[in-house]
């Protein structure tokens, strides 16, 4: 029998209980403020369920989250209005039919990054270099226009994540998990990479040859986006062991 390559959607009830989980989660991890973020969940080629607007994504109930078409058109609607920012998650998924969630959030060091104008697009640590890959910053556009969306489309496919200029970040995953595994990851290389460089002020990069050698690895499970880092060492710097 020949293996079905149809994607496999979470049911609805699955895609809810999970959108409250990750919110959970965003709101423990100092992702967000008050009523920041917003979470989608892909559960069908042209269907979506997303966050509402105006409630702390720590504290969300099943009832309120709301689903949708791709389109935008609300297919369920709960007692309160869907955020103005799905305009961009809308956009992920019409650029990157392979995306099955997205997530969006303005951790501390992320949006540090894109207040700086700063990409993540140094060679600092392997896990990175695999599952998360660079990420862009967008220039800046007012939140909740078309101006958002449009300036992300370029990198929709063949990335996985985004930071947006003054504003956050915004990953997306082949399902909802791995969406907020990237950002995550994000948050925690932003971090680490603020430590190393204005802390302790040495870097080591990984060289141009150990990134290609991640880059198979990354190609060999599957994950197409994540782009090559421009800052690489020329030669390794990380061969000798260190006892003093
Ligand atoms: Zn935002």
């Amino acid at each position: 029998m020949a293996d079905s390559i149809e994607k496999k959607f979470p049911s609805d009830g699955e895609a809810r209980q999970l959108i409250i989980e990750i919110g959970r989660r965003m709101y423990d991890r100092n992702f967000v403020a008050a009523n920041d973020g917003n979470i989608t969940c892909r559960v069908s080629p042209d269907e979506i369920w997303a966050t509402p607007t105006g409630v702390s994504k720590g504290f969300m109930k099943e009832n309120e989250l709301i689903k949708l078409r791709l389109d935008g058109t609300v297919l369920k609607q709960g007692p309160l209005k869907v955020s103005s920012e799905i305009k961009m998650h809308l956009r992920v998924y019409l650029e990157n039919p392979n995306a099955g969630g997205v997530t969006h959030a303005h951790p501390p060091f992320c949006t540090s990054f894109a207040i700086a104008g700063l990409p993540i697009n140094s060679a600092m640590c392997s896990e990175v270099v695999v599952t998360l890959g660079v990420v862009p910053c967008v220039h800046y556009e007012t939140p909740g226009t078309q101006g958002i969306p449009d300036s992300i489309a370029p990198y929709c496919r063949d990335y996985n994540a985004v930071l947006l200029a003054n504003h956050g970040a915004l990953s997306w995953g082949k399902d909802l998990i791995e969406a907020w595994y990237r950002l995550e990851s994000m948050e925690h290389f932003a971090r680490i990479q603020v430590l190393t460089e204005k802390f302790i002020g040495k870097t080591n990069l990984l060289s141009r040859e150990q990134v290609e050698a991640l880059i198979k690895i990354r190609e060999s499970i599957g994950i197409s986006g994540g782009g090559f880092p421009a800052h690489c060492a020329d030669k390794p710097q990380n061969l000798t062991d260190v006892l003093i």
